[in-house]
């Protein structure tokens, strides 16, 4: 038998959170947001549970290629545009879309010989100061393209800060209504935090990533309270139990002693796999669907779990890391971190196991 651990990617979840994404935006475009390797989930792989959406975000050309030499059709955006302009023969080939964010693209666009058919985001800074264009630079830029003869199509676009937070959008929304109100250009704003809960940002292009992949993006709201699913499951078993008699301790800086006798399982996964080192005793894992919780420090290849609750289970036993049963949203928060960072680090040495689309 293989090393035990192993990621099962459920593709009708997948599925099943974009039909999530439209019932929340039934009037906007969607561009799922596939960047990171699908967040850790397989690029191609999660495009093909997703061909019902109308676009595709990514960052980085190659996967913008790779999509359409899978034979995608739909709208291919990359969110940080392109970083030098040699790029742009590329984009136009291959007919990707570009977040255009600062003035040195536009003037690498404006100096090109390309002819036609180039179509951008055009991405407004309004409080994230991340990417995009101040307010005072934005009506230049926007002039620039449209006078340019080689861009065919605009939009209008922005990111929130706090879409996930008590304070909100409307700051930000308002700042954008401010400078966009007299354009009539597609427009393109929300996040998953803010389709969830903010329809008046919905508007033309709707990009959810994180609520695809089965994940709540706020702290004080469950996944399963909007109908989504998660995706990826982390899976493995107990190859060893210990036990521990009082006073002594486990595993890597003795960061655990027992104070009664204490069995403890030894779980093949750990920080190299992508599970966080972070994540210190207590933090919650099932074994053969029952919650317990970790004990001591994630090693680079095993960590281990408290069975002292459990005397049915042993060597053999099924871990749940995250996933169904366990939201990744409660590792991470115990890991001092959020869902998307845990998905997006699983590492390429753990086998994914497909679970296949129904056929419908
Ligand atoms: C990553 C990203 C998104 C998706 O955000 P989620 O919180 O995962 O929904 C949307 N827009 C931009 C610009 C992004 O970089």
């Amino acid at each position: 038998m293989p090393r035990p651990v192993q990621a099962y990617i459920d593709l009708n979840a997948l599925k099943n959170n974009l039909a999530v994404v439209r019932k929340f935006a039934p009037d906007a475009n969607v561009l799922a947001v596939v960047k990171a390797d699908a967040y850790g989930h397989g690029l191609l792989r999660s495009a093909r549970a997703l061909t019902a959406t109308d676009g595709f975000a990514v960052l980085r050309l190659g996967e913008g290629i790779a999509l359409r030499r899978a034979g995608y059709r739909q709208l291919v955006l990359l969110l940080e545009g392109f970083f030098t302009a040699d790029e742009l023969s590329l984009l136009v080939q291959y007919d990707l879309t570009a977040m255009i964010h600062c003035t040195e693209q536009v003037e690498a666009i404006l100096s090109t010989s390309l002819v036609g058919d180039f179509a951008v985001f055009l991405k407004i800074n309004t409080g994230m100061n991340r990417l995009g264009f101040p307010m005072h630079k934005f009506t230049a830029a926007l002039e620039k393209l449209q006078n340019s003869h080689c861009v065919r199509s605009i939009t209008l676009a922005t990111h929130f800060a706090t879409a996930d937070e008590t304070t909100g959008i409307d700051a930000q929304f308002a700042h954008f209504k401010r400078l966009t109100q007299n354009n009539h250009l597609p427009k393109s704003l929300a996040n998953s935090a803010a389709i969830l809960r903010y329809p008046a940002t919905h508007q033309d292009w709707v990009r959810p990533g994180i609520m695809l992949y089965g994940v709540s993006p706020f702290a004080d709201q469950l996944a399963c309270d909007f109908g989504l699913q998660p995706v990826m499951t982390l899976v493995s078993h107990v190859i060893a139990v210990q036990t521990l008699q009082p006073g002594k301790s486990v595993g890597y800086g003795r960061a655990f002693t027992a104070d009664e006798l204490c069995r403890v399982g030894v779980v093949a996964c750990g920080y190299a796999d992508g599970y966080p080192r972070h994540a210190a005793t207590g933090t919650p894992v099932l074994v053969d669907g029952q919650r317990t919780r970790t004990l001591g420090r994630v090693s680079m290849d095993m960590l281990f779990v408290d069975l002292t609750p459990l005397p049915q289970t042993g060597v053999g036993s099924t871990v749940t890391l995250w996933g169904k049963g366990l939201p990744v949203e409660d590792v991470a928060a115990a890991a001092g971190t959020i869902g998307y960072e845990l998905l997006c680090a699983l590492s390429p040495r753990v086998p994914v196991i497909e679970q296949e689309i129904d056929e419908v």
